[in-house]
């Protein structure tokens, strides 16, 4: 292995690692998403040409960034992982033969597509239908309590309604800030001579992300269910059900779950939901940066189980980048 490649190697893994820092652990990005994920396809790159390359602390190896300490901190029994991407439709269509040349089938695959949210991802853990705990994603192995803040999102339910709630039921999705309150509480913050946030992301992230409680209480932040953790309960409506009708059943006990979410057949379904989404995508009410397609059948989804750092069995489309470096430098960021 030649010197140079080693040294191109650990200087992306050090601009990944700063960015990824200001990022996740500062709620301050410093550089574009799209900058940020071409560094990271370059180093992907080179590591799959050479794996002897790989380490474990490789950037693309980990999730998210260590939680901060000023928080208790949450332990996940199961890990919450990232998603691989896809920037085309070959990449899909390459990630869709994966899954079927491992499951050795021919026939088509059941998808849930979702709206990829662009917020931050938050377990929430309820017992006997009562919320008792709320943790962000931090390394994917532990993340940061943030149980009173998350309890001061008003379409987050304390109590589930409903029968047959597990006792233990971990609820995973994305607290966002919508357009409209992202808009507002910028306009005042202007207004009042105070800092103003670069964008939703950052918004919902620093608003969530907050020591005092009362502060979260005051931002407009919603959250949508996505998947479902860990669950005891030896008779489980959730068990033997699709992703898709997993979903539908934490809507009847009560939690928010995006209303654009479809179930379809195929790959080619899969498509036209992205770029029906694609379309839509200035009249919706809050941020996406893509959208998610996920093998819909659980039995599916546990024998492909996952890599590293991702599920094979899902995977992030994203839309064409639209952030512009200015928006990012041309604002001061409030945290
Ligand atoms: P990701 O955001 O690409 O995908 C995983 C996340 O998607 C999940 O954790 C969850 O929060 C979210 N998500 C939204 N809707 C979802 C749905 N319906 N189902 C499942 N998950 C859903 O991965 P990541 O590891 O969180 O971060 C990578 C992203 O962060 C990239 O877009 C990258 O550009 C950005 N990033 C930017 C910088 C920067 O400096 N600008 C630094 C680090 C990371």
């Amino acid at each position: 292995m030649s010197q140079s490649l080693l040294q191109q190697v650990q200087h992306l893994r050090q601009q990944l690692e700063q960015y990824s820092y200001q990022y996740y652990v500062l709620d301050n990005p410093t550089v574009p998403d799209a900058e940020y994920d071409q560094l990271y396809r370059q180093l992907q790159q080179l590591e799959s040409e050479h794996p002897e390359l790989i380490t474990a602390d490789s950037p693309t190896q980990r999730v998210g960034a260590v939680p901060l300490s000023k928080f208790g901190q949450i332990s996940h029994s199961i890990p919450m992982l990232s998603l691989d991407n896809a920037f085309d439709d070959v990449e899909f269509q390459a990630f869709c033969k994966r899954m079927a040349d491992r499951l050795d089938t021919s026939s088509e695959f059941s998808f849930c597509c979702e709206p990829k949210l662009d917020g931050l991802a938050v377990s929430i853990r309820y017992e006997n239908g009562l919320l008792v705990q709320a943790a962000t994603r931090g390394d994917g192995f532990t993340g940061e309590d943030i149980t009173g803040n998350v309890k001061t999102i008003r379409a987050v339910p304390l109590k589930l309604k409903g029968s047959a709630i597990p006792p233990v039921l971990e609820v995973r999705g994305e607290v966002f800030m919508p357009l409209a309150g992202f808009a507002s509480m910028n306009e005042k913050a202007r207004a009042a001579g105070e800092k103003v946030f670069a964008n939703p992301r950052n918004a919902a992230a620093g608003s969530l992300r907050q020591l005092d409680p009362k502060v979260s209480a005051q931002r407009p932040l919603m959250f949508y269910a996505y998947a479902v953790g860990s669950v005891e309960d030896p008779l489980s409506l959730l068990d033997g059900h699709s992703h898709y009708q997993r979903l539908m059943q934490l809507k009847d006990w009560g939690l928010p779950v995006c209303p654009e979410i479809r179930l379809v057949k195929g790959a080619t379904a899969a498509l036209d939901y992205y770029q029906q989404i694609l379309q839509r995508r200035a009249d919706l009410a809050y941020e996406i940066d893509g959208v998610v397609i996920k093998v819909a059948d659980l039995a599916q989804q546990q024998a492909l189980g996952f890599v590293a750092r991702a599920p094979r069995w899902a995977i992030a489309f994203k839309f064409p980048a639209q952030e512009m470096l200015t928006t990012l430098l041309d604002v001061e960021f409030q945290v």
